[in-house]
């Protein structure tokens, strides 16, 4: 999702002119100075393009740390996601309204996550959105759903009705009809774990993308840190803002990627969890956190919350954020005025 929402750009010249011609980098042109190799792959996961970057001390190492970063990912995909039916959640979901689930401590702490940053959010973040996101299905099937629909949709949608279970590690939805929907977090989580995999594997250096949820770890071959762009949200193509990033997660939740556009009126795929109507107050906002899932958690909460109130709360956990509300104006948090460059 979000396909494009940030541009990667990898600073060493010579993978970024070999990159443009093909795909696949070739060991001569990736090759530092020190030794240490870069490769990079890309491939559709969890519905999204996933691009997986290593740095390693040699081409072995390397191979095995793009590898192992797919198959994790490939593996959280079949454990997550709401469209495979055996998936962890899927039964979760399936049970609602009759019994808990036991799920494994993954899923465990995800949801505990999740619920984490509801309370931080008040309520903008919300996993039992499902109900609503099926509604509106942006961007395979878009109309917009009747009041009707809408309210009844509601009824579902209190994610104060999910109950974790520590002790038994179990999940319960207390209503039938009730659906969890990790989007809003599940590809950040994702990124975070593979990130941990390439670095057991032997990376010393790594960038994970799925698709806007970033996860970067160590540095780039030439010692540099990881240059990350960020996406101008009304002007494809155009840049920003731009910063560097070691060891911590960047992820961004826009409303010009999954959207349609009706009578004038943009909807997107974020929706406020009050109205069930798409969040109007942000165009786009990128979180910068020490991990994947908590970036990401925030990302699509403080776009709900909008601009003051989300920006508040990211100041409050210490956290960075660049916000671009629904008029275009940009705010960059404190942590990241000194690290950010606004434009090209
Ligand atoms: P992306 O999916 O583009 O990475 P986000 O991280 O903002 O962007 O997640 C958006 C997805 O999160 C939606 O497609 C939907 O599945 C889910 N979602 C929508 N609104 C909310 C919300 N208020 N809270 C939690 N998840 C949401
Ligand atoms: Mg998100």
């Amino acid at each position: 999702m979000r396909r494009g929402a940030v541009l990667i750009l990898l600073a060493c010249l010579p993978f970024l002119a070999s990159c443009a011609i093909i795909p696949i980098v070739k060991p001569a042109t990736a090759q530092s100075p020190s030794g240490a190799v870069t490769r990079t792959r890309a491939q559709m996961l969890m519905g999204t393009m996933v691009k997986i970057t290593a740095v390693a001390p040699n081409e072995i190492l390397a191979q095995a740390a793009l590898t192992a970063g797919f198959q994790e990912i490939r593996r959280l995909e079949q454990m997550l996601s709401t469209w495979i039916e055996t998936s962890e959640l899927s039964r979760v979901n399936q049970a609602a309204g009759q019994e808990p689930v036991s799920v494994g401590d993954e899923t465990f702490a995800l949801l505990s996550k999740a619920l984490e940053i509801a309370e931080y959010t008040k309520g903008g973040f919300n996993i039992a959105i499902g109900p609503a996101v099926r509604l509106w299905n942006i961007p395979e099937a878009p109309r917009i759903p009747s009041d009707m629909e809408l309210e009844i949709a509601a009824q579902y949608v209190d994610y104060r009705n999910i109950h974790l279970d520590p002790t038994r590690r179990t999940v319960f939805l207390e209503k039938p009809g009730m659906k969890i929907d990790v989007g809003g977090i599940g590809k950040g989580f994702a990124a975070e774990k593979a990130a941990a995999v390439m670095r057991e594997v032997g990376a010393t250096g790594g960038l994970v993308a799925v698709s806007g949820d970033l996860r970067v770890f160590g540095k780039q071959a030439d010692g540099t840190a990881w240059p990350i762009v960020i996406q101008h949200p009304r002007q494809p193509g155009k840049v920003l803002a731009t910063l560097e990033a070691t060891d911590e997660a960047i992820s961004t939740a826009g409303d010009y990627e999954r959207f349609f556009i009706q009578d004038g009126v943009r909807y997107h795929h974020i929706l406020d969890p009050e109205t069930l109507q798409p969040a109007r107050l942000c165009q786009s906002v990128t979180v910068i956190a020490p991990d994947g899932t908590t970036a990401d958690g925030l990302d699509t909460g403080v776009f709900v919350m909008g601009p003051v109130k989300g920006m508040a709360l990211i100041e409050r956990l210490g956290l960075g954020a660049v916000i671009v509300d629904v008029e275009g104006r940009i705010t960059v948090s404190s942590r990241l005025r000194d690290r950010v460059r606004l434009g090209q």
